[in-house]
This record gives C-alpha cells, structure tokens and sequence, in this order.
C-alpha cells in the first residue's frame, strides 16, 4: 500500500514553489495524492475545465541517471494509446527542465485496498472488481503490454465505484529504478510477485500477471494475503512453493479458480483466455457483457492503427520544444529560449549582436535568405547561439535568441553574461522581455 501522503519524503518539493503550484498555466496543483518508488502523485485541477487530474511527478536527472530514458519514452507512447474504462487513462505528458510530469485522469474513491481492509467484500462483489481487473489487464495483453507489478496502490476506484488499474506499462521502469537504488526505496511487499521471478529465471510478463491478479482476488474475497509471513525468506519459500490456505467461506468453484491462477507452474497456470472461460469467472455475466469483454480482449485493431485515428490527441505536445508524437526532447537539456522587443530596427540589431560575438572570439554567420538569422559558432564550430530578427516596424523589431543545443558552458557564458543583457537593453522600457 502506498504511504499516507504525511510520510512521502520531499512532499513539499512541487508545491512549495509558488511559480510551479500552476503547472504550464494548464494545472492547478492540490494536495499530495499518495507517493510510488519513483514519483509523487498530486491532485490537480485543469484550469480549463475545472475537471480534476493526478499528475505525477518524476524526476528527470534521477530516470536519466539511471539510464531509463527510452524505456520512460517507449512507456509513455505504449501508455497514451490504451483505451479501456478500467485503465486510468494518461491525458498529457508535460516536461520542464528537472521533471516529467503524467497528467492522468483522477481516480476518485481512491485505493481499492484501502476499502478490503476495512473488510472483505462478498463472493458477488470481489467478482465484479475481478472482472473489471480481466478485462483491463487482458485488453492489455492482447496488446502486448505487461503490468509486471499489480498491486494494491496501483488499484484504483473511480466516483462510481469501479476498478481503474493504473499505471499500466510504467511499472517496469519503476521497478528498475527501485532495483538501481536511484530512487526512494519504498520498499514494496512482495506478497504479489510470481515464483518464477522469485526464481531469478526469465519470466513471461502475460503469466506473471495472471498470479498477481489471482493474489488479488484472494485478497478480495479473505480480506488478508495468501502468502504471508513475518520473515520474509518464509515468505519467500510459501510464494515459491504455492502453499496458501483458503478460509471456509470460499465457495469450492472459487476455490478451484484460485488454484488455477496461483499455480506455481507458469507453464500450466490459466491464461486470460481459461479465466474468461471459467464458471466462477461467468457467473452472473449475461452473454451480451461476455461477449464484450471477450472483444476487449481480442481487440482486432493493432495500436498503430489506432493511432491513425487518435490525431486529435494533440495534448501530447511535450513542452520540451518537441512534437505530439515526438518524444526525443523530453530527456535531452532544454535550449533556453527568448522573445525581445527592442526599440531599434531590424537592420541595426543584427550587426550589434555580430559584434557582441566577434568581441567575445565568436564567429557570427548570417543564414536565412535575407540574412535576418543569425548563427553564433564557437572555435570548433558549436553552435553557440542562434538568433533571429522579425521587423515590427521602422523603429521596433522582435528577436527571438535560442541557445545552441549542445548547452556548452561557453553556449550559457554567453547567454546569461553577454547576449540576454544586451537585448534586454535594447528593449524600449528597459531590460524587460518575455521568457519562454
Ligand atoms: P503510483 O506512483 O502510481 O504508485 O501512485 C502513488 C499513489 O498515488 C497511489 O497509490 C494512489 O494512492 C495515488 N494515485 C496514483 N494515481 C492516481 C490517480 N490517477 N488518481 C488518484 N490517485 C492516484
């Protein structure tokens, strides 16, 4: 479970800073939502709609440390594209220069888990809350996408009640930060994880989550763990061994499920298929609500197809200059970028800044076709700075100044020492301008 919000450490970091509490002027930021091994979860409102998100924070030097850039990249374009009512839904990827931020749709009544401990839930319930949890993580499968890691804070419920699983596909990236010791160590129970990775034995994603959802439903149905034990090399030997005992009040058909979900065997354990297939499973689901869920699950349409038809989810616009469907800007550091007004014509901004490099060693190269850019080299031909001028009128123009990609420390000398204060003087009411 994950800690209560008073426990996360840091939990101040993003809402103690006034300039950050609205994120990108889009999301309002509220209280600390709860805290995973690799990030804090926020409520937010969405200053549009008034609607409330959960964004979730992480760290960008702590996941590019850790080398796990493209695999938060090939996470995210997995994550945007699943659509199902039982996936908490991720809306927008935003980026600044220290964090990533996964703006998702907010989950309402909270932990599922954190309502199982205040008691068990009847056969017909637990039922219900397993077959919503089928149909999400084998929409999922079908998919080619692996939670590797269900457990009880990434089960959610929304306002009415039902199961939203989160966090899907972002798991594993997770666990590989916790593995890395680069991130808080919340130290996770290992009461859901299969034998065969207990085992230290390659694993098949699809069967690893078939066991964590056959824990689950245990959970569900007892109200405490099946594997369980205060030491936890015992704990280790019952998961790997499979030895549990089911309580009286099981009915023998959800007994016998049980035994097929939490088979130590990968090989023989049931797949998604058997359990659509199973009697307890069905009991109660009316053909038409079987059938849909059997569709979820053999989703004819591959992702890429469906992308074609998602072109209207432009939220994805990564702030970090790159485009909707082009996550290469979200790890690489962020040229800075200004816009200036300066109370002088374009003819005569470009030779002062020409100047400006040439005094400072630089090599100043005109582009463009009526030399209004401005490329700024270093010795080895670095490109230093780059600006270019927009002519308002006679005597105002408007310059936009980016620094060079490879953020060189001679790339910010220049920048913050020479270049920005001289255009900053140029404006028409003094050093003022519009940052990016
Ligand atoms: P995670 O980092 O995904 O494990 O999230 C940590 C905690 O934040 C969870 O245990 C939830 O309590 C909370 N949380 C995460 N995502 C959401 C969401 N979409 N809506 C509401 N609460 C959330």
């Amino acid at each position: 479970m994950a800690d209560p919000p008073a426990t996360c450490p840091a939990a101040a970091e993003v809402t103690e800073s006034r300039q950050e509490k609205v994120l990108f002027g889009k999301y309002e930021l509220g209280r600390l939502l709860g805290c995973g091994a690799s990030a804090k979860v926020y409520h937010a409102r969405d200053v549009r709609s008034g609607h409330s998100v959960a964004v979730k924070c992480i760290n960008k030097q702590r996941v590019v440390k850790g080398g796990l850039s493209p695999n938060v990249k090939r996470e995210i374009s997995i994550m945007r594209r699943l659509r199902h009512p039982h996936i908490v839904r991720l809306v927008e990827v935003l980026a600044s220069r220290s964090k990533i931020y996964f703006v998702m749709e907010f989950a309402k009544g909270g932990e599922l888990f954190s309502r199982v401990a205040r008691g068990r839930f009847p056969e017909d319930r637990a039922r219900l809350y397993f077959q919503q949890l089928i149909s999400a993580v084998g929409y999922c499968h079908a998919h080619g996408v692996f939670h590797r890691d269900l457990k009880p804070e990434n089960i959610l419920l929304d306002e009415n009640g039902d199961l939203k699983v989160s966090d899907f596909g972002l798991s594993a990236v997770a666990d590989q930060i916790k593995h890395d010791g680069l991130l808080h160590t919340l130290c996770g129970t290992p009461a859901y994880v299969a034998p065969e990775i207990l085992a230290k034995k390659g694993y098949d994603g699809a069967k690893v989550d078939v066991w964590s959802c056959g824990v689950i439903l245990f959970v569900l149905n007892a109200g405490y763990l099946p594997f369980n034990d205060p030491n936890l090399m015992a704990m280790y030997k019952k998961i790997y061994l499979g030895e549990y005992r089911c309580p009286r009040w099981m009915s023998p058909e959800l007994k016998r499920l049980l035994s097929l979900l939490l088979d130590v065997n990968p090989d023989t354990r049931i797949t998604i298929d058997g359990i659509l297939q199973d009697p307890w499973f069905r009991k109660g689901m009316d053909s038409t609500r079987w059938a849909a869920m059997s569709r979820f699950h053999h989703l004819p349409k591959p992702l890429a197809a469906e992308e074609k038809e998602e072109r209207d989810l432009n939220a994805f616009d990564i702030i970090s200059f790159s485009s909707g469907f082009d996550l290469s800007g979200l790890f690489e550091p962020t040229p800075r970028r200004e816009r200036f007004v300066c109370g002088e014509p374009a003819e005569t901004v470009l030779p002062r800044i020409e100047e400006l490099a040439r005094a400072e060693g630089l090599t100043p190269r005109r582009e463009g076709e009526k030399g209004a850019r401005l490329a700024i080299e270093g010795r080895h031909g670095h490109l230093i700075a780059a600006v270019e001028v927009h002519r308002f009128n006679e005597g105002l123009s408007m310059v936009e100044a980016e620094e060079g990609r490879d953020c060189l420390p001679a790339c910010g000398q220049f920048w913050e020492r020479k270049l920005r204060p001289a255009l900053a003087a140029l404006s028409p009411g003094g050093p003022s301008s519009r940052r990016q």
